[in-house]
């Protein structure tokens, strides 16, 4: 049987998490909850998915000509879990309404942790969310910091990490956002709160990040630098990172930015050019005995993607171990297989 799945919030990450609840063989997308019958109401229609609404907005749908299903109320009746994709700190508002319907809840990194149960990450911590009944799939940034983590950790003990991000100042669609000129501290006393929400899944890791906010919509850009208690070699880092699911290395000098990596995505068929991946630059990897630097890409609509899939899995417990569900979710969606 398959478990049935219901979005509420079909915007960036939303529409991404229901198509890709569509290709998996184990469950089924019952329908979107959409608010507001916007533009993107209408990528939902031409894709022939069920609408669901708030009672109170459902005039305002009908009026627009667009035919609603039910309410959130029906779809949860209909549902065994809801992904919550709607903005950050929304998602909590909601939490009481999905548990008067006993049902099962994935939340985004835009929620504070404590609206769930455990801060989730397929590689690391897949384990800890085994038949819980609501979980965090942490932001894009953390999510790409965790893979990396997962991977070198592979090799040894880590000593400390160290990080530097470039975050994108919005996503394509978001035209009130900025800046459009200038590169902004965020905050402006470190550590950035990706070191931190780091630690709401590997709690022990002495993490300390950096951040700014960059005039991109592509992608963000990491710099780590690890220490480790072992010396590794170079050839040893590539393989941990060319070896752990999720993580593609690429040749800087053929490829050497955001920009062509997101056009090479889109010229290669990949949808809206997602790229789920943590892309690593191979030649920024500079190994030093015990230390280890590199920098990678993290495409921010899409990474999050394939977590938000694994997650539904951990927590119906349609697969009892990571690498089965990252196996499905990952031959489904493509990845690794584009490059
Ligand atoms: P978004 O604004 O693109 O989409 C949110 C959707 O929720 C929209 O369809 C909006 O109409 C709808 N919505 C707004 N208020 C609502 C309400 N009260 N009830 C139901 N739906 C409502 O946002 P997003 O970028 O998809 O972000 C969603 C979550 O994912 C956030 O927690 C965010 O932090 C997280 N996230 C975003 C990104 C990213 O790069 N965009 C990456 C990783 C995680």
């Amino acid at each position: 049987m398959k478990v049935r799945v219901g979005v509420n919030g079909y915007g960036t990450i939303g529409k991404r998490v229901a198509w890709a609840v569509t290709l998996q063989p184990d469950m089924e997308l019952v329908g979107i909850v959409k608010t507001k019958p916007n533009w993107e109401t209408l990528s939902a229609v031409k894709r022939g998915l069920r609408i669901y609404t708030l009672k109170e907005n459902m005039r305002e749908f009908h009026a627009r000509g667009i035919e609603i299903h039910g309410t959130i109320e029906d779809l949860l009746n209909s549902v065994d879990v809801m992904v919550d994709a709607t903005p950050g700190d929304v998602g909590a508002t909601y939490k009481k309404l999905y548990e008067s319907f006993s049902r099962k809840a994935v939340f985004q990194g835009g929620e504070e942790p404590e609206v769930a149960e455990v801060s989730f990450n397929a590689l690391v911590n897949y384990g800890e969310a085994l038949g819980k009944n609501y979980v965090r799939v942490v932001s894009c940034n953390t999510t790409g910091l965790l893979r990396i983590i997962h991977a070198i950790s592979r090799l040894g003990r880590i000593k400390r990490v160290r990080g530097f991000i470039a975050r994108r100042a919005a996503d394509l669609k978001e035209i009130k956002k900025g800046p459009i000129e200038g590169i902004i501290l965020d905050p402006s006393k470190p550590p950035s709160h990706h070191a931190l929400d780091v630690n709401t899944v590997i709690k022990d890791l002495d993490i300390i990040t950096y951040a700014v906010v960059v005039p991109t919509t592509l992608a963000h850009v990491h710099t780590l630098q690890f220490m480790l208690e072992r010396a590794v070699s170079h050839d040893e880092v590539l393989d941990a990172l060319a070896n752990t699911p999720r993580i593609l290395l690429v040749d800087g000098g053929l490829l050497k930015s955001t920009a062509e990596l997101r056009e090479l995505a889109r010229d290669l068929g990949r949808p809206q050019g997602d790229i789920y991946e943590n892309v690593v630059w191979s030649d920024s990897v500079l190994v030093r005995g015990d230390e280890v630097m590199l920098t990678y890409a993290v495409h921010q609509e899409a990474i999050v993607v394939p977590e938000n899939i694994d997650a539904i899995r951990a927590i119906t417990r349609l697969k009892e171990r990571a690498e089965d569900s990252i196996k499905i979710t990952d031959e489904t969606l493509g990845i690794k297989r584009w490059l």
